[in-house]
């Protein structure tokens, strides 16, 4: 069972005139549930979730947190870089953010009312830092959910998988000293924003638990499939994480105007196909998947469309 959660709140996030990052991000994916025959699997969130304010804190600095939300009272302004538009909105919209993927993870791994998750949501996340926000990403959504789920019974290991064609920056530096969440991330490299060396294995007690599989400009289906099965697959079966969170952006998809490489959707749903699999073979087949980035409205479209079908497989 798949469920698909959105968030109203998320298209309250104005970016201004030409963002990429816009609302019509999120009518994309959902067309691509609508591609997928998923459409009656989207589930409307509202509700929050109890923990959002203390999973932020885990993550983000007190003093960011409120930075961002006295700005965003300001009206429309650049938030820490140019990058960073925010609006009256965003703060409410990136907290939503958190709170429907911490609504999806606790209907995943605590009222084990589906196996599978996909939250359209934004802004995304994985390229927030503790006190700065950068790459169009405010709070870390998924650091916030890896956090949570080291909170519950059961789940000692969570691996997170983060194929975004740019470097989850901030998702590694929250984890890289850690052995308990495991950081693997296939991205163009040399690129936005620095991070991301393959010698970036960890540090200290998270030495060996961190994964970057750089990839050149223009790489395209048989790389990152290969990367994949041959680095991410294996490391997974290694490391037998408990839960398995997916960082999915679909930027590298090769109509994309900021990412320049040549992934198709259909490489998309292979991957995630793989990583399935592994779920099936470690973690009960439980899998929770976040956007991230996409930026070109049909390839997002198919790209969402294709990860959906693999992932509302068995
Ligand atoms: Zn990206």
């Amino acid at each position: 069972m798949l469920t698909i959660y959105t968030n109203a709140l998320s298209h309250r996030h104005d970016t201004g005139f030409g963002h990429p990052e816009s609302a019509k991000r999120l009518d994309a994916a959902v067309e691509g549930a609508t591609r997928a025959g998923l459409a009656q699997n989207i589930l409307e969130d509202s509700t929050g979730h109890p923990d959002t304010g203390r999973m932020i804190a885990r993550v983000h600095s007190e003093d960011y947190e409120k930075e961002l939300e006295e700005a965003c009272q300001g009206g429309f302004q650049f938030f820490h870089s140019l990058d960073n538009p925010i609006s009256a909105s965003s703060f409410a919209a990136a907290r939503a953010a958190v709170a429907t993927s911490l609504t999806a993870a606790h209907d995943i791994w605590r009222a084990r009312a589906s196996k599978r998750a996909f939250v359209i949501v934004r802004p995304p996340g994985h390229h927030a830092e503790r006190v700065e926000a950068m790459g169009f990403c405010f709070f870390n959504t998924i650091a916030c959910v890896a956090e949570w789920l080291r909170e519950q019974p059961g789940i000692e290991r969570v691996f997170i998988f983060d194929f975004d064609v740019h470097h989850g920056n901030g998702t590694q530096h929250v984890f890289e000293q850690r052995d308990d969440v495991y950081y693997a991330s296939i991205h163009r490299y040399p690129f936005y924003p620095g991070t991301g060396a393959a010698d970036e294995i960890g540090v200290a007690a998270g030495r060996g638990f961190t994964l970057n599989l750089p990839m050149e400009a223009g790489t395209g289906d048989a790389d990152y499939l290969r990367a994949t099965e041959e680095r991410v697959v294996r490391i997974i079966d290694d490391y037998r994480p408990d839960a398995i969170l997916l960082s999915s952006g679909f930027d590298a998809h090769r109509r994309d105007p900021l990412g320049g490489m040549h992934v198709s959707e259909q490489a998309f749903g292979e991957i995630t196909r793989r990583i399935v699999e592994c779920a099936e073979r470690h973690c009960e087949g439980r899998v929770l998947s976040l956007l991230e980035g996409g930026y070109d409205m049909e390839g997002l479209a198919a790209s969402v469309a294709e990860h959906l079908v693999a992932m509302s497989g068995s």
